[in-house]
Formats: structure tokens, C-alpha cells, sequence
């Protein structure tokens, strides 16, 4: 096998109360990519759609995370990259991680699999980090893993998987504005009442009992963020109003996915979902803000090959 197609998911993370920690993964929003084994020795980004980005392997996520395998195998041939974006970059739905998975993946795939999913993430995280200045694995583990994940540690770089209720659907509002992440971290304070940090993780550890016992009413209490959302929300037009009516439309909860703009809702089976995209489509079609709105499953295989 010289070439791989494969699909390479959006993701949520931070999940309310998982601040860098928790994320889970999209279903049916995401890249397409190409990988080719070529003879010429490095790795070289052919071919970007969808969107501006550079194409020079050490400016792109993906070249970044490809090099980091690449140098650690040192193979006997090179790699070609082709990347059609549909995840605009920016939207907080991962989209430079989905790039930094894709490019590892398709390459683990074409080498025989030398390499496990936990090792997949720590080579991606050195591209992701082109993009953020800093190491997280919040949207990494998601896309690889699937499902909800947890990375317990970045280094060493330690990874949990959490189950995933059956009849979980996201549904996500991307309003088309920018925010930037040094904005996003800047707002954030820098330390936090003691008692703000016990309301946090008494609704962390009660989030993942909640997925592990599929306890929707649990997860409805549990998914709160009493310590970033109050200041992250600020750079959101309309945030309260979208959340308030996600809730009232049967939302189990509803937050800032990543570092926004976009807002995430989860919802107990599509019918909830689907009223909960048509709460949010109506905040903002008041406004003169573009946006774009998805509903799917909770994807709980993460990337694969689709050809
Ligand atoms: P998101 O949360 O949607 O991933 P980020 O702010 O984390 O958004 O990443 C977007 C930034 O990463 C942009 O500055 C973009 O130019 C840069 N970038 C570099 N390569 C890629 C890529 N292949 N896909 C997406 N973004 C990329």
C-alpha cells in the first residue's frame, strides 16, 4: 500500500468542566487527507483545499507532527500530503488538530503500524503546537481515540478513554467571528478562588461517572464551568442567549467548545439535538453575525480510512 485516503475528525474540547483535559469527538464534520509514499526522502505538503494555509511543511500542523515521526523512523522514502479542509481554522472545533492527527495516522498506516495510539498523539502534539505555543492533547486524543477521552497526563503523555452513552448527540453553532487564542488565554485569570476549584472538580468526577454509568440526568448537573466560561464567554456575542436556549430546548448542558467561538450542546438522542440546532439557529439569525450549525453522534472510533 503506497496511499491512504482518510478522514480526520473535528473535536470538542475542554467539555464545560474538563479545562485541557476532557474532549470528545465528531461525527461526519471533518478533513479528508491523502498520504502517499513517495521515493524522494522528507515530507512535502502537495496540495491544500478548503482554506489559506501555508504549504510549507514546517509552517503546517500537519508537516510539523509528520516530521516529528518522520525523524524518529528515519525511513527510506518520503511522504506527500494532501489536505482538503472542511473544519475552518479558528472555529474551536479543532481543525489544526484534525491536520496534526491525519498526517501521523496515514503514515503510521503505510509504515505497517509501528506506532500505538498513544504515540500517534505525542508525535501530533509537536504539530499542534505550532499552532497553540503550547503542548495540549485535548483535541489530539479525541480524534485519534474516539469518543470522550481524558489526558491525564501530556508528559509523560498518558491518555483514558471514556465510555461514550449510546444515545449521546452533539450539536455545535460556529459563529463566524475570530477570536484569538493569545485573547483567549489572556482573559483567563491567573489564579481562582478555592472554592470555585471544588465546584469544578466535584462536577469533573461527576461528569465521568456520569459517562461511565450512562446517567444522563448526572451529566445535565455535572456539565458546568463555574471557572473559565464566565470570563471566555465575554469574547462570544449572543453566548447566554444560545446557551440559555439550548437548555430550555432540552439540552443536557451547553459550553464553549475549545476556546471558541464555537458553543457545543450534548443532547439525549437526535430529536433533542435537532430542537437544539433550531434554538441556536434562531439566536443568531437575529443577529447579522454568520454562522454555521452541525449535529451528529458522538464519534466514538475517531480517524479512519476511507480509502
Ligand atoms: P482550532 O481550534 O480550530 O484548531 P487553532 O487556533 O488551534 O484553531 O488553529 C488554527 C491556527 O493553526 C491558524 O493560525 C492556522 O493558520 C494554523 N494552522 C497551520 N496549519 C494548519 C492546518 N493544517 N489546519 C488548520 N490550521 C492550521
Amino acid at each position: 500500500m503506497n496511499e491512504i485516503k482518510i478522514f480526520s475528525p473535528a473535536t470538542v474540547a475542554n467539555v464545560a468542566c474538563g479545562f485541557d483535559v476532557l474532549g470528545f469527538c465528531l461525527d461526519t464534520i471533518g478533513d479528508e487527507m491523502t498520504i502517499r509514499k513517495v521515493d524522494k526522502k522528507g515530507i512535502f505538503i502537495t496540495k491544500v483545499e478548503g482554506f489559506n494555509l501555508p504549504t510549507e511543511t514546517e509552517l503546517n500542523v500537519a508537516g510539523v507532527s509528520a516530521l516529528a515521526m518522520y525523524e524518529a523512523v528515519n525511513p527510506d522514502c518520503g511522504f506527500e500530503i494532501e489536505i482538503r479542509k472542511n473544519i475552518k481554522p479558528g472555529s474551536g472545533i479543532g481543525s489544526s488538530a484534525a491536520s496534526a492527527v491525519g498526517s501521523v495516522f496515514g503514515m503510521n498506516e503505510l509504515l505497517g503500524k509501528p506506532f500505538n495510539k498513544t504515540e500517534l498523539t505525542a508525535f501530533a502534539i509537536k504539530g499542534e503546537a505550532l499552532a497553540s505555543q503550547c503542548e495540549h492533547a485535548d483535541n489530539l486524543a479525541p480524534a485519534i481515540f474516539g469518543g470522550f477521552t481524558l489526558v491525564k497526563s501530556v508528559s509523560p503523555l498518558e491518555v483514558l478513554q471514556i465510555p461514550v452513552p449510546n444515545n449521546l448527540y452533539a450539536t455545535i453553532i460556529h459563529p463566524q467571528i475570530e477570536i484569538k487564542t493569545s485573547e483567549a488565554r489572556a482573559i483567563l485569570p491567573k489564579q481562582v478562588p478555592l472554592q470555585d476549584v471544588i465546584t469544578q472538580w466535584s462536577n469533573f468526577g461527576s461528569l465521568i461517572h456520569a459517562l461511565h454509568t450512562n446517567d444522563y440526568p448526572l451529566i445535565k448537573r455535572s456539565l458546568h464551568d463555574v471557572i473559565i466560561e464566565p470570563h471566555r464567554s465575554k469574547l462570544i456575542p449572543y453566548f447566554d442567549d444560545v446557551k440559555q436556549a439550548a437548555l430550555k430546548h432540552g439540552a443536557l448542558g451547553s459550553g464553549i467548545s475549545g476556546s471558541g467561538p464555537s458553543i457545543f450542546s450534548l443532547s439525549e438522542g437526535i430529536e433533542k439535538a435537532k430542537n437544539v440546532e433550531e434554538a441556536m439557529i434562531n439566536v443568531y439569525s437575529k443577529t447579522n453575525i454568520k454562522f454555521d450549525t452541525y449535529v451528529c453522534k458522538i464519534n466514538t472510533q475517531g480517524i479512519k480510512i476511507i480509502e
